[in-house]
């Protein structure tokens, strides 16, 4: 895994020595761990699911809430 620090983007190939969106400038790659990568996994992704699954309820909730709460608003103005 290869990184340019000039566009932000990873690239698969590590054969490559220069960023292909940055051609012209010729600007390096920078080496990416991929272990990196592999600690986030599987721990991590679980609390962050469930962390997003915690937010998209109380997401929800709002949601409905404020639905009432809206519909509660109107029925008073008439
Ligand atoms: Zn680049």
């Amino acid at each position: 895994m290869k990184y340019c620090k000039e566009c932000n983007n990873y690239f698969e190939d590590d054969s490559l020595t220069v960023c292909p969106y940055c051609k012209d400038r010729q600007l390096p790659l920078y080496d990416v761990e991929k272990t990196e990568e592999k600690e986030m996994s599987p721990q991590k992704r679980t609390t962050v699911r469930i962390l997003s699954a915690i937010a998209l309820i109380i997401l929800a909730c709002l949601f409905i809430w404020g639905v009432d709460w809206l519909l509660g608003l109107l029925k008073g103005l008439f």
